[in-house]
């Protein structure tokens, strides 16, 4: 679903002198399919399995992807953008590799306990201490802060999720769940209403996180939350519906009487319902590995009977200035902060893109401004070649990007393969030019960009290069019916197509 981001028809010396230029990579990409290499396949650590593997969809050319989302009390900070960038990077990969990405990333808009280390059973989560706060309906505060976390995705092009669906809209859903974990032994009602997973009932327990059922804290359950009350049959049992305490907003009814949701179960009910009993990649941040993540997995794979994610990938902090990003030391910075500073939110884009994923990152003012400088001057030198004669794409540098990306996500090595492809003096400007053009769908920088410019230049459709390509031959070889019925596809595409003497051009609809 990528875009191709490539010039216009250059303003200038008129069509009879200026030979027709259509700017696209997806002809050189189909013909790159030809080389006699072998195709590359993107490659991902695994937590579970604590090994870099080769990542093959349960469902031959289509990957599902599960994102946990944000929790909606706040503005998302540059650190958990860094985790929705992780995402965005292996559906960018993968649709290199011709996969269509299914994904689903939820919003949490309830039942995120405030503090996951110690908070009565009574006890409201972080939403609803926000709305006291802000004074307002705590769905008013999911809201503002769910169209928030879109302006920011937007920002940083992520390209948008499938699906975006909300805790508080799938609750019947997780009643169910929870009904079906019940009767399966799975689950029961404590002693004060509220029902519990049972952690013993699940053989493959602490997989993800390396954590053994019989080591965790007593007095603590998996989903940190206090249990000074014994209403729970063994320590390491959380909550899957918390029974309402008094005056608590934000509750629902279920067959365990007025309540609400535990934050794991909520992933486990949409994840399964959008992507079904098996999804080929789940990622989230470090922290989420437990008890997130290892309650998760118990919950679906008891439920469905099988395990449900192959691939859990999760992507390292990031520090800001030497510091972990936390609001109560003051420490955190939003994508308004770096736009404040004079930065192209891009900027952050690639100052992420310079350190690898599965790294602790620290990120600092002078990193994102070194980011900016370069930014600016990769489009420079971009809009630059583009002004010189046309040239199919560099085969070895597009391969070595591609390379990096599918090790693992190995984007320093893939920004330093560029940077020695800008200096590189035996790489005609032309060839530079769809070299960064194509590398752009993986790095998404709109390097096409032209500098002090806030749009990216014209954007050609996915599979409209190859028909135009298509439709460049069938007039080459006379083949007029063959060339009107692209014509009409590339219409049905968005993009005009004009014949003059020198050859076709396009412009968008
Ligand atoms: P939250 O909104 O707190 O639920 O977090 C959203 C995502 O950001 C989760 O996947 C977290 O693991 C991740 N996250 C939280 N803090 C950081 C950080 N400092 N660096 C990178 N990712 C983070
Ligand atoms: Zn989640």
């Amino acid at each position: 679903m990528g875009v191709v981001r490539v010039r216009r028809p250059l303003p200038g010396p008129g069509p009879a002198t200026r030979p027709a230029r259509t700017r696209h990579t997806d002809v050189t990409w189909a013909h790159a399919r030809a080389d006699p290499y072998p195709q590359p396949v993107l490659h991902l650590h695994d937590t579970r399995t604590r090994k870099v593997e080769q990542i093959v969809p349960s469902t031959p050319g289509l990957l599902t992807v599960y994102a946990c989302g944000p929790t909606v009390y706040r503005y998302a900070h540059v650190g958990n953008l860094r985790t929705f960038l992780l995402t965005d990077l292996i559906r960018r990969t993968a649709e290199q590799h011709s996969l269509r990405v299914k994904l689903v990333q939820n919003i949490t808009d309830v039942g995120h306990m405030q503090d996951d280390s110690g908070i009565d059973d009574g006890g409201e989560d972080k939403l609803l201490a926000q709305a006291r706060l802000e004074d307002r309906s705590p769905f008013a505060i999911a809201r503002f802060y769910e169209d928030a976390f879109h302006r920011d995705l937007r920002a940083l092009n992520v390209h948008p999720a499938d699906a975006y669906p909300r805790a508080s809209e799938w609750i019947p859903s997780m009643i169910t769940l929870i009904e079906t974990l019940v009767a399966r032994g799975n689950a029961y009602v404590g002693t004060d209403g509220t029902v519990y997973f049972s952690a013993q009932s699940f053989e493959g327990y602490g997989a993800i996180s390396g954590n053994r059922l019989e080591d965790l804290r007593a007095g603590h359950g998996a989903t940190g939350e206090s249990t000074a009350t014994s209403a729970k049959r063994f320590h390491g049992d959380w909550a899957l519906w918390k029974k309402a305490g008094e005056n608590r907003e934000m509750t629902w009814d279920s067959p365990w009487g007025r309540g609400f949701p535990g934050w794991h179960v909520e992933c486990s009910a949409m994840s399964v319902d959008l992507l079904g009993e098996t999804i080929d990649v789940h990622t989230g941040g470090i922290d989420l590995r437990f008890p997130h993540h290892e309650d998760e997995r118990a919950q679906s794979d008891s439920a469905v009977g099988h395990e449900v994610v192959r691939h859990w990938v999760h992507g390292e902090h990031l520090l800001f200035e030497g510091r972990k990003m936390a609001k109560s030391t003051g420490n955190v910075v939003l994508v308004s902060d770096v736009v404040a500073k004079g930065h192209d939110p891009l900027a952050l884009r690639l100052a992420f893109l310079s350190s690898r994923y599965r790294t602790q990152a620290n990120l600092s003012w002078d990193t994102l401004s070194a980011a900016d400088t370069l930014l600016g001057r990769w489009r420079t030198a971009v809009a630059g070649w583009a002004e010189e004669p046309s040239q199919a794409m560099s085969a070895a540098y597009r391969d070595e990007v591609l390379a990096a990306f599918d090790d693992d996500l190995d984007t320093p090595r893939a920004v330093q393969v560029l940077r020695r492809l800008e200096k590189d003096d035996a790489v005609a400007p032309g060839a530079k030019f769809e070299t960064f053009a194509w590398a752009d769908r993986l790095l998404g920088l709109d390097l096409a960009r032209e500098v002090g410019q806030t749009r990216p230049v014209a954007v050609l459709p996915e599979g409209a290069g190859v028909l135009l390509d298509a439709r460049a031959q069938a007039r080459s070889d006379r083949d007029f019916a063959a060339s009107d019925r692209l014509r009409d596809e590339l219409a049905a595409l968005g993009v005009v197509v004009k014949d003059t003497k020198a050859g076709q051009e396009w412009s968008l609809a």
